[in-house]
């Protein structure tokens, strides 16, 4: 991951013409002047991301730890936040031994909660690629920056009040997506969210129809893993296209992610603006 800030993407998204100037320059005012605007005021700010890594007694949950702590990929990126963005509480971020497989956020304590489980099994999918000791540590941060993105997406629409249309499990998806290419250009994050649904998928797909959970909030990971490949291919056609040439995506579904993504991502930017300090 580069060292570009949060704030750039408000400059790349002027460039793309995304954002309306007014928005950006002043958006307290515009909320504040125009009854028209859906923009929130902009809050103070009381609060900040607060890190921590539990230790547990599992080896395997110790190395990820360890791999998590020695990177300092996440102890950075928060710093960069809480430089970027108003909170108006704290919100814990743990890595912690959860007994499951999860990574959730809880509005009642304001926490998002990392599993080393969840990782444990995202690194598993990408073991083959891993010879290094600096491949298992990009692995592990690849594995866990997708999901980090998704639960802090639940965090700032819990905390900032965001109107959402549609499932907000779907909505935090492709803000891990657009986040994570907009303000990052982070490809194997991107992508290793991607190929988490494909694998999530297998297992659906080898399931009877009936015992797969269209009722759950969450979309099935066949369609999870469809709509982040369309977001990607949508945001440079040029660079990911190996997406269509490797099949991932129908050319069916691909002819419309273009708009897909830059409707995503400026709602998205928009809905944020009066949240960047
Ligand atoms: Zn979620």
């Amino acid at each position: 991951m580069s060292n570009n800030t949060f704030q750039k993407v408000l400059v790349q998204a002027l460039v793309l013409g995304l954002l309306p100037f007014g928005i950006i320059a002043c958006s307290a005012e515009t909320a504040e002047n125009s009854e028209n605007s859906f923009t929130s005021e902009t809050p103070e700010d009381y609060g900040d991301l607060l890190l921590t890594y539990e230790e547990t007694d599992n080896q395997e949950f110790e190395d990820i730890r360890a791999a998590l702590e020695e990177s300092a990929f996440f102890d950075d990126l928060i710093i960069e936040i809480n430089d970027e963005m108003i909170f108006t509480e704290d919100i814990n971020v743990e890595f912690a031994s959860c007994g499951e497989a999860n990574a959730y956020y809880n509005p009642e304590d304001s926490t998002i909660t990392m599993c080393y489980e969840l990782i444990a099994d995202y690194v598993a999918i990408f073991e083959e690629d891993i010879e290094t000791e600096e491949d298992y540590i990009n692995e592990v941060i690849d594995a866990s920056s997708f999901t980090f993105f998704h639960e802090l997406g639940h965090a700032m629409v819990d905390q900032y009040d965001l109107p959402i249309t549609g499932n907000e499990e779907d909505a935090v998806d492709n803000f891990a997506t657009i986040v994570l290419l907009d303000v990052y250009g982070d490809d194997y994050g991107v992508l290793s969210g991607m190929l988490q649904f494909e694998d999530d998928a297998e297992v659906e797909q080898e399931s009877d129809v009936e015992e797969l959970a269209f009722w759950d909030e969450h979309a099935l990971s066949s369609q999870r893993f469809y709509n982040t490949a369309c977001l990607i291919y949508g945001s440079d056609p040029d660079a990911f296209n190996f997406i269509i040439e490797e099949e991932y995506l129908p050319e069916d579904r691909a002819e419309r992610c273009e708009e897909e993504y830059e409707q995503k991502s400026e709602a998205w930017w928009t809905l944020l603006d009066p949240f960047f300090k």
